[in-house]
């Protein structure tokens, strides 16, 4: 029960308090807004679980849809079509802009949104003021486990929002992810967990690629390092996973963009500025995955390796 520091409720508990049917019946229809590199396969996910999905991307929307789900035309059809909506988009502004749209939308039956982007504490809250004053339950659950998690439905959720309405939704959270943490009932709080999630993770990858670097200095094969340290107490998310299966394969293909993991150390940051707690490592960090993205506009997060040995190169 200890996993989460705030006020993580396990989401089975809060559904033991729901009706029988968690609060859907078999005519529930949900929307899916962003089929990208996450949201295609968590709708897979949900299609395969048995709900009723209709999608919309901005990018293209029939080429990204599952089997089984509708294609959708637009958000305002989604918006009017369907009762929940699950976002998948690439930062607060769009997620914003979105949600403008599906409060323009005529007769919408939408009565709530639940909002699996990385955003940040402050687009998360104001949106959901935005949406809660038009009637809109808004649900911020944030995601981690990346796009093979997003594949193989074992991504985290981590919730915040009205307890009922995160444990109607256990089913479809159940489809996409292993593990739902409800953090708090307040929108944003689930954003600061993700963020400052991502912020270890960036710093473990940025990290371990100057070790990495430091011990292929001195005629040490890069995984026999990264065995050593998988074994030792250096080990972490980049030397056990992103190393071994994204960079010493040369495929670099983890999924995430740079240009998305730096908008969330930068969120991060801004946010940390904010509160007023420690920022030391934090600007260092930001600031190192600032020039990998100058550097690599189009690149896989992973390749900030690539970015890290091009500068201890140019010193020799
Ligand atoms: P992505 O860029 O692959 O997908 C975003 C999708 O949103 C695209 O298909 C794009 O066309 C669509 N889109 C953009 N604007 C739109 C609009 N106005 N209307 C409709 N569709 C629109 O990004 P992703 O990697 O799937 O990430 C999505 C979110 O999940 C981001 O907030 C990211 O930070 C977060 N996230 C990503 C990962 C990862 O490993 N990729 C992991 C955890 C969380």
């Amino acid at each position: 029960l200890s996993r989460c520091s705030l006020s993580y409720t396990p989401v089975n508990m809060l559904a033991e308090n729901q009706p029988a049917n968690g609060g859907t019946t078999l005519n529930t229809v949900y929307g899916f807004i962003g089929l990208g590199n996450m949201g295609a396969p968590m709708c897979a996910n949900l299609v395969a679980a048995g709900m009723s999905l209709r999608v919309f991307d901005a990018a293209g929307t029939a080429e990204r849809t599952p089997q089984g789900a509708v294609v959708g035309d637009s958000i305002a059809d989604l918006a009017a079509n369907t009762d929940t909506i699950f976002l998948s988009l690439p930062d607060g502004k769009v997620t914003h802009a979105v949600c403008e749209e599906v409060l323009l939308a005529a007769d919408r039956r939408v009565s709530r949104i639940v909002d699996f982007s990385t955003t940040g504490p402050e687009a998360a809250g104001a949106i959901g003021a935005k949406l809660g004053a038009a009637g809109i339950t808004f649900v911020d659950a944030p995601v981690s486990g990346g796009r093979a998690g997003a594949v193989a439905g074992s991504l985290t959720v981590i919730a915040s929002g009205p307890g009922g309405d995160v444990a109607q939704l256990s089913a479809a959270f159940d489809a996409v992810g292993g593990n739902t943490f409800h953090v708090g009932a307040v929108p944003g709080q689930a954003q600061a967990v993700k963020l400052l999630n991502n912020f270890l993770s960036a710093t473990a990858m940025a990290a371990t690629s100057e070790a990495v670097l430091f011990g292929q200095k001195f005629g040490v094969d890069i995984s026999t390092i990264l065995d050593c340290v998988n074994v030792s107490s250096g080990r972490n998310t980049a030397s056990a996973d992103k190393f071994p299966n994204r960079v010493v394969t040369g495929s670099y293909d983890a999924g995430f963009a740079t240009a998305l993991m730096t908008k969330d150390v930068a969120l991060y940051l801004e946010q940390v500025r904010v509160a007023g707690t420690p920022e030391n490592i934090g600007a260092v960090v930001s600031a190192r995955w600032n020039a990998a993205l100058t550097d690599m506009p189009e690149s896989d997060f992973t390749e900030i390796y690539r970015h890290i040995a091009g500068e201890s190169k140019t010193r020799e």
